[in-house]
């Protein structure tokens, strides 16, 4: 039977159930018909309008997916209980609840008399949030009579099959005993029983049938007792389960039961939705002397705010409120008010450990439950294991005192750079020790039942010809040559890192580059002036390469046009004012070769087959779905943006409008897309006419991506995290995974990844195995050894932040000296000032372009180097206090006045020296002492 004929069958069920005007912009692929089908619903009713909505659906052409979308737009419209009996051909529970509804039909006039409002507030279950504000407001404009009359309307169309229930529960509530009566005799009475089959059982049969799927569970729980000790008692008769799938109840399970657990199921298995049930049991089990709260972690902005709007939707109709804070509109008094007043918060886990520190929060136990979203990343230094390092403070320090349950969420525990089963297992106990979970959650049982709500795409791969014939990076190679042997002139630039200098034209590249950035500014050569001239060299020579490094990985990839175009920003971006001898060499390579590399991006000889590999991949699919999406996976920033360009430029490919997505965060390299552009490149391929979205790995973590059948790796290769995540991206039915690639290596590399997978998942389950006090003992012993080692290094730490001597602060290209340390003062725990006045007549100052406020900064002009122009960071003014520059630590080195010896940190935090907190009071005598 086609999937139409499924429809037509149950058409009937269908159209006596779904409002039209609910499901309408979550399917949102009826164009024209969409007008005239609400239109249908205001003058003819609901069942009439979603008539004529499934008569379009079945002029819908035959493309794969729609059937999967229909189903989900249903779901989602708050009809999942008929969503699921059209996709289990099963409408038991709905037929019977179809007795009551006659009931109901036949009495309806006769409950006029029940106030619409006193009863609409124990019915949040049943309706819709639309439908009840409708019935509001009709209740308002047009008396009870009408109101009550609606909201019954609705009644009759609900799917849920424990409508009766709560409707007779929420009369009770509401104090009309009497109608309960008229409404229990009617039941009683055989005629009011004619229609549907199977309703002589009437109420009680629903709790039959739903002890009966407890005891189901009782039984697979019997056989997970075989494995280890935790399934000692059911929860099930006391929790309905409504909203979860078997296989989401298998992997709430422990969770439920208060264990520490983690939940590792694939993207697309729905683990929010597990969490939330999660999180609403344990808010259920707060009492006056013990108040739960919630806390749900997550490590990006979008990916908070994405969460929040989930929970917020699904709590929205109980007592239970949630709230967000992350980004720059957390304010600390925000954070105090919505910890006190809110049940559920979603945060990133640095801010939490922020306000932890800063005592707005007061301790890690306000929480009862905290959830790590993707938390496979509380490992090493990770804002995630900070949070949990607290927690193992209270755990293991000398007074225990109650703990948070802790409950982490992802779609691989990963294996590190486990080769084997064995190294992976260790991989993973060091996770479970660093959550202290007692158990780790999969889907067992369920399995089939999973595996038809998550589609794993058909993977395939393309090997696309590579150009015969590259002149321009032939050029641009020689170029790199030269640069690199002027730097070595210098310097022995290959004693500068460890890592070795590999292949021009790759990421690991890049990653020398940043090495030798780093360490050139720390050399002890003969003497100062040395130091000065070698560093900033070495310093312009590896920005040099870097540009031509991206510029290879463009042509690589893209066209040659779109290299040399980044090529030429570069160089016409530079401000010849700042120029010094080097800078003037190399800008002089660069033109020397200018025409040349010009007249190749020009020729056309010169196109990327790789390129026509993706432009036939793409008309493959179009040609025969043009309501596909896809996803495209590239390795750079700077690329995505190429990749576009020639989208854009293609005659054939213009029509996918492309939408660009990368990172927030700002690289070395190139500046991080803000968070609405990130949102506006989302909406606009989620609602709008995008068909393409091209990301670089950002996309990998968890961004909720709407349904599209297809992911294209270009020459993407990750770890078995990001294979596994970006694979659950493409969920929809019958979606497809193409690997596009010139490099046998990197098809290699992809069997790795699909090795590591499976000594993943053998490593669970021999770890699920293993007896469960063995189990612990060993997640006991790493976090004990943990402990150790943290409390050494924190001991270490204090005495190296005791260093009392004072740090010169040395321009981290040309090494000029420009301030002391005890000229610093910090704002708020994060921005460090310089307050000698002298120091601005050191700077550049041009305006910033794109000014902003954070933290009471205003920040309007960025400042750089006076000599070799040299990023500094930003001037602000704060409190009054104009002009106050505003460090960047990758802009200076650090000298210890005492010992000479020169750092470089990445973060503020890790500055040795001591730098006092702003002073307001002191900063006023300061401005008088200069006469301001
Ligand atoms: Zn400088």
């Amino acid at each position: 039977m086609s999937e139409k004929d499924i429809l037509r069958q149950y058409q009937t069920y269908i159209t006596q159930i779904i409002q039209p005007s609910c499901v309408l912009p979550l399917f949102d692929v009826l164009g024209e018909y969409e007008e005239q089908i609400k239109a249908r619903e205001v003058e003819k009713g609901p069942t009439e309008a979603a008539i004529l909505m499934m008569e379009c659906i079945y002029k819908l052409p035959e493309t794969q997916g729609w059937f999967r979308m229909l189903l989900d737009s249903f779901s989602n419209a708050g009809y999942p209980t008929l969503a699921e009996a059209i996709d289990q051909t099963d409408f038991t529970a709905i037929d019977k609840a179809l007795a009551h509804k006659n009931i109901v039909k036949k009495l309806r006039y006769g409950l006029n008399l029940v106030k619409s409002m006193d009863i609409l507030v124990h019915m949040e279950e049943v309706l819709l949030p639309s439908q009840k504000e409708t019935v509001q407001r009709v209740t308002l404009e047009k008396g009870n009579t009408s109101g009550i009359q609606t909201l019954l309307d609705f009644l009759l169309r609900t799917d849920n099959p424990q409508w009766y229930r709560i409707f007779l529960e929420a009369l009770r509530r509401g104090g009309y005993n009497h109608q309960v009566k008229v409404l229990d005799d009617e039941d009683d009475d055989p005629a009011g029983k004619s229609g549907a089959e199977g309703n002589e059982e009437g109420l009680e049969e629903m709790e039959i049938s739903f002890s009966e799927k407890a005891g189901q569970s009782n039984l697979s729980a019997n056989t997970d007792n075989l494995k280890d000790g935790y399934h000692q008692t059911s929860y099930h008769e006391d929790i309905p389960f409504g909203n979860l799938r078997d296989y989401q109840r298998e992997l709430a399970e422990p969770a439920l039961m208060g264990k520490n657990t983690i939940i590792c199921a694939p993207t697309g298995s729905g683990k929010t939705v597990v969490a939330m049930e999660i999180c609403r049991h344990h808010l259920e089990q707060s009492t006056e002397e013990k108040k739960e709260k919630v806390v749900f972690l997550a490590n990006t902005i979008p990916l908070c705010q994405q969460q929040m709007e989930m929970f917020q939707k699904y709590f929205e109709n109980t007592e239970f409120e949630v709230t967000g804070h992350f980004g720059e509109n957390a304010s600390q008094l925000g954070i105090q008010v919505g910890v006190e007043n809110c049940d559920i918060i979603v945060m990133t886990p640095k801010l939490l450990e922020i306000n932890l520190d800063e005592g707005n929060i007061l301790r890690l136990s306000t929480f009862t439950l905290i959830f790590f979203d993707e938390c496979h990343h509380t490992m090493k230094n990770h804002a995630y294991s900070a949070i949990m390092r607290m927690y193992m403070d209270i755990k293991l320090g000398p007074d225990p005192s109650e703990l948070p349950q802790i409950v982490g969420l992802t779609a691989s525990v990963g294996v590190g750079k486990s080769k084997n089963e064995q190294e992976a297992r260790e991989h993973i106990y060091q996770l479970c020790a660093n959550l202290d979970t007692d158990t780790i959650s999969t889907v067992s049982e369920h399995l089939e039942e999973l595996s038809s709500h998550v589609f794993v795409p058909n993977k395939d791969t393309r090997i696309a010809k590579r150009r015969v014939f590259n002149r321009f990076m032939d050029i641009v190679l020689e170029l790199m040559a030269q640069v690199e042997s002027m730097a070595k002139q210098t310097y022995d630039i290959d004693t500068l890192s460890k890592i070795p200098r590999s292949n021009r034209g790759s990421q690991s590249y890049e990653q020398w580059i940043v090495a030798v950035q780093r360490n050139c500014r720390v050399l002890k050569l003969n003497n100062e002036d040395e130091e000065q001239r070698v560093c900033r060299k070495l310093f312009t020579c590896a920005e040099h390469l870097r540009k031509y490094n991206d510029c290879l990985i463009i042509s690589e990839d893209a066209r040659v046009k779109d290299a040399f175009k980044y090529l030429l920003e570069y160089f016409n971006s530079m401000d010849p004012a700042f120029f010094d001898e080097t800078d003037e060499k190399l800008v002089n390579y660069f033109q020397e070769k200018k025409a040349n590399l010009e007249e190749c991006a020009n020729d056309s000889v010169t196109d990327n087959p790789k390129l026509s590999e993706l432009e036939l991949v793409f008309q493959e699919q179009y040609r025969f779905k043009p309501e596909t999406r896809t996803i495209l996976f590239v390795r750079t920033r700077a690329l995505a943006e190429a990749v576009k360009e020639w989208v854009l430029e293609t005659p054939a490919l213009a029509h996918l409008r492309p939408q660009v997505l990368i990172g927030r965060r700002k690289t070395d390299n190139v500046e991080g897309m803000s968070l609405n552009k990130q949102q506006d490149a989302l909406e606009a391929f989620q609602e709008g006419g995008s068909k393409l979205l091209i990301a670089t790995s950002v996309a990998d973590e968890g961004i909720d991506i709407a349904t599209c059948n297809l992911v294209i790796l270009y020459d993407y290769v990750g770890n078995v995290i990001k294979m596994v995540q970006t694979r659950g991206r493409g969920r929809a039915k019958d979606s497809l995974c193409i690997l596009i690639t010139s490099s046998s290596e990197s098809a290699t590399k992809e069997q790795i990844n699909i090795l590591q997978e499976k000594i993943m998942y053998d490593a669970i389950q021999n770890i699920q195995m293993i007896n469960h006090s063995q189990f612990l003992e060993k997640v006991n012993k790493y976090q004990k050894m943990m402990k150790k080692k943290h409390d050494l290094e924190r001991q270490m730490a204090t005495a190296r932040k005791q260093d009392p001597n004072i740090f010169l602060l040395l321009c981290g290209k040309c090494l000029k000296l420009t301030c002391k340390s005890n000229d610093l003062r910090v704002i708020k725990n994060s921005h460090r000032v310089v307050i000698d006045k002298d120091f601005i007549s050191l700077c550049n100052v041009t305006p910033h372009p794109k000014p902003k406020k954070y933290d009471d900064i205003d920040m309007k002009f960025k400042i750089s180097c006076s000599s070799c122009n040299h990023d500094w960071g930003i001037l602000g003014s704060y409190l009054g206090f104009t002009d106050l520059p505003l460090l960047k630590t990758e802009g200076f080195v650090f000298v210890n006045r005492r010992t000479q010896k020169k750092h470089v940190v990445r973060k503020w935090q890790e500055f040795p020296g001591i730098i006092e907190e702003f002073n307001i009071l002191k900063m006023g005598d300061a401005a008088q002492g200069t006469g301001e």
